[in-house]
């Protein structure tokens, strides 16, 4: 029996080695940071290149089930996974860790309207942590920005006035009050990730009265089947692949 596990998450890591040694795993990167955290087992790196290449790769190696465990703005590869399963009769299941409960944020569609929601609401000093490509749509915004991400963001798509500190989660919570802190910030603005690696800035800010923007999750495609948790994706493999 084998699986595709599409990941990049802990949860993907966490699943490929509770599978094994019962069920082959192989597993999907997108490649987008260097010296990646790796999953046990067989690990491909790279797009497939588009549903074309997607197909093409599960003809070649035929699967039993494919598990997109993807982060949940992976928004391009779990359409395209699910149409191609759909298309080929693959089983085919999203691991999707559950959102964070918005609280006071102010929850928007997309970047463009974070941007926006900045500057209306007159914001001075700015957390970013939506990530490398998430930094250029505030790139006219008049206020000073923390930017951080794993990997540099092209430094002609950047707000004017800002700061870029390159990390890689887990964060405590001592040291996202510091920072907040530290760099006087007066509002945050953050995907909805969910999990517990990243959420400590949400509670070091709701500490502090900082203000949250919360860009909300890509809905997922219509009708995929979806489970919250390593054990229910477990549960599913299991009997998928019986
Ligand atoms: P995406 O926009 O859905 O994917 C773009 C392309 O990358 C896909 O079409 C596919 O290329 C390739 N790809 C993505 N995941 C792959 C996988 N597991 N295996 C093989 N190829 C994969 O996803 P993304 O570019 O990875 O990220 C989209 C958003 O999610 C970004 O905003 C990013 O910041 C965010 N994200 C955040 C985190 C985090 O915070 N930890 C982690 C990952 C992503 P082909 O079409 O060529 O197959």
């Amino acid at each position: 029996m084998r699986i595709l596990l599409l990941g990049g998450t802990s949860e993907a890591r966490t699943l490929a080695a509770r599978l094994r040694p019962g069920i082959e795993v192989i597993s999907s990167l997108a490649g987008r940071v260097p010296d990646p955290a790796l999953p046990v087992g067989e690990v491909r790196i790279g797009g497939f290149g588009g549903a074309d290449g997607l197909r093409k790769w599960l003809l070649d190696r035929p699967v039993d089930a494919v598990v997109d465990a993807t982060h949940p703005y992976a928004a391009t590869m779990t359409a395209t996974a699910t149409a191609v399963c759909a298309e080929l009769g693959v089983p085919h299941l999203v691991l999707a860790r559950p959102a964070w409960p918005p609280g006071d944020a102010t929850v928007v569609r997309d970047d463009a309207e974070a941007a926006k929601t900045i500057a209306a609401q007159g914001h001075q000093r700015v957390f970013l942590t939506t990530g490398r490509s998430g930094a250029a749509a505030f790139k006219d915004v008049d206020a000073w920005f923390l930017i951080r991400a794993v990997t540099p963001p092209d430094a002609a798509d950047l707000p004017s006035r800002h700061q870029v500190v390159l990390s890689r989660g887990p964060y405590r919570y001592d040291d996202e009050l510091a920072l907040l802190r530290e760099h006087r910030i007066d509002a945050l603005v953050t995907k909805n990730s969910g999990g517990t690696m990243t959420r400590p800035k949400l509670d070091a800010a709701a500490e502090l009265g900082v203000a949250v923007v919360m860009v909300d999750r890509p809905p997922l495609p219509a009708g995929v089947r979806t489970v919250a948790s390593v054990d229910a994706a477990v549960d599913w493999v299991t009997d998928t692949t019986r």
